[in-house]
């Protein structure tokens, strides 16, 4: 069965694995582990060659743009004054990565196949379950 670039984006919004659908990308009671596969069909998703980049640059992002760029703009229009501005960028800056850990490997997951689709198992020439390495 194809998977389609709607469904990639549905499961990436969802944390589910891109390939089958299922919420596998993390065991149960582990915030900050990935599988290395999926437990339901058994596609890599821990990959290699700076894979795990995808979702720093993405909490990266959403870190400088959500909270520290506002609040540094909230210090210049003399909102808020330099030491509360520090101090919330510094909780920010911890806070904000930390919550958006795994949403974020479901966003990198469904842009990476989002571009790549060919690249999932079940889009493979044959519809093969496991990804090559
Ligand atoms: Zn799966």
């Amino acid at each position: 069965m194809r998977v389609t670039r709607g469904q990639i984006v549905s499961r990436g919004l969802a944390n589910a694995c891109p390939n089958c659908g299922q919420r596998t990308l993390f065991p149960p009671g582990a915030h900050f582990t990935l599988n290395h596969t999926c437990a339901n069909c058994g596609m890599t998703l821990s990959r290699p060659d700076g894979f795990y980049l995808g979702p720093l640059v993405i909490n990266y992002t959403l870190t400088v743009a959500g909270v520290i760029v506002p609040l540094i703009l909230l210090f210049a229009f003399d909102v808020i004054g330099g030491k509360t501005a520090v101090a919330l960028c510094g909780t920010g800056a911890v806070l904000v990565p930390l919550l958006l850990y795994r949403r974020a490997w479901g966003w990198w997951m469904m842009t990476y196949y989002y571009f790549l689709p060919h690249e999932l198992p079940a889009n493979a020439p044959g519809g093969r379950r496991e990804a090559t390495p």
